[in-house]
C-alpha cells in the first residue's frame, strides 16, 4: 500500500460528501441508508450462537500521516482497513461486550465516550489495559450528548472539558484532539470553541452501522456490508443489544474482506 505524500488525500474530506451514512448517528429513529430486507439473508438459529472468535491476522503497519486540519471523515486513501468507532455507551452490556470482543479478537477500536453513562466506569477495569496498550483509543463525545450547535461557547467548552477530565481520571489518557459532535452537529463557531480547549479535530465518519437505535444484528450486518470498505471511518453505538450479537459477524466480515482495523492514532500523527 502506498502511503506516500502524493496519496495523502483524505476520503470524503469535502463537505459535499458528508451526507452518506451521516444522518443516522445517535438518534433513535435512524433514517440512514437502508437495504431492502430481501437483500439480506434470513435469520437463522445459527446466528444466535456466539462463535469463538479467531485472532485478527497480521495488521499491515502504516506510516503515520500528519493529522490534516479541520474536520476528518475518512482515512488516507489506500489505508487497507477501517477505523471502527463506537459512540455513547447507553448500554453497559454492550460496552462490556465490545471490551471482551476487543480483548478476544485484537480488533482495534476508538470509543467516543459520554462520561455521564455509567457503562464506562463499570467496565473501566476491562478497558484500561486495552487503552494502555493502544489497542483501544478514547475520544471525546461530550459529557452528556447535547447538540453543540444549540449551546453557547462556554457550554460547549464545559461539555468537552468535563468529559475530558472524566476520561483522563478514569483511563489515564488524553483524548485530545479528537471530538465527535453529538448527532454530527457542528459548525465553524462550535469548532472554534472546541479548538480553544484543545479539541481541534471534529472526527466524523463515512458509513454507519445505524445502531444508535434498536435494530437487529441482521440489519447491522447489512449496513456493515455496505460500509466496511478500505479507508472508511465507520460509526457504531454501544446502545442496544442487537449490536452484541452482531460483533462476531462483523469480525468475520472484516476477515472475509481482508480489512484490518486501526485506531486514529495508528493512522494519524498527533
Ligand atoms: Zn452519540
Amino acid at each position: 500500500m502506498d502511503h506516500s505524500t502524493t496519496r495523502r488525500t483524505l476520503l470524503a474530506s469535502a463537505t459535499g460528501t458528508l451526507a452518506a451514512g451521516l444522518l443516522a448517528a445517535c438518534s433513535p429513529g435512524s433514517d440512514g441508508p437502508r437495504r431492502s430486507p430481501s437483500a439480506r439473508p434470513p435469520s437463522s438459529p445459527t446466528h444466535t450462537a456466539t462463535p469463538t472468535p479467531t485472532p485478527t491476522p497480521t495488521r499491515p503497519t502504516l506510516t503515520k500521516v500528519p493529522l490534516p486540519p479541520g474536520t476528518v471523515t475518512g482515512l488516507p486513501e489506500g489505508t487497507p482497513g477501517i477505523a471502527w468507532t463506537v459512540d455513547d455507551g447507553a448500554s453497559s452490556d454492550v460496552v462490556g461486550a465490545y471490551a471482551r470482543f476487543a480483548a478476544e479478537t485484537g480488533t482495534r477500536l476508538t470509543f467516543f465516550v459520554n462520561g455521564v453513562r455509567p457503562a464506562w466506569t463499570e467496565h473501566a477495569d476491562l478497558l484500561r489495559p486495552l487503552v494502555a496498550s493502544g489497542q483501544v483509543q478514547l475520544g471525546n463525545h461530550t459529557w452528556d450528548h447535547p447538540a453543540l450547535t444549540k449551546l453557547g461557547d462556554q457550554a460547549v467548552q464545559d461539555q468537552l472539558t468535563r468529559n475530558h477530565a472524566f476520561i483522563q481520571d478514569t483511563f489515564g489518557v488524553d483524548a485530545k484532539p479528537y471530538f465527535r459532535p453529538p448527532f454530527g452537529y457542528h459548525d465553524a463557531r462550535v469548532d472554534r470553541a472546541a479548538a480553544a480547549v484543545g479539541y481541534t479535530t471534529p472526527l466524523l465518519w463515512y458509513g454507519t452501522l445505524a445502531d444508535s437505535g434498536d435494530i437487529t444484528a441482521d440489519q447491522i450486518l447489512g449496513f456493515a456490508e455496505q460500509w466496511f470498505q478500505p479507508a472508511h471511518i465507520v460509526i457504531g453505538h454501544a446502545n442496544h443489544p442487537g449490536t452484541i450479537e452482531a460483533l462476531p459477524r462483523l469480525h468475520a466480515l472484516l476477515e472475509q474482506r481482508g480489512l484490518a482495523t486501526y485506531t486514529l492514532d495508528d493512522v494519524f500523527a498527533r
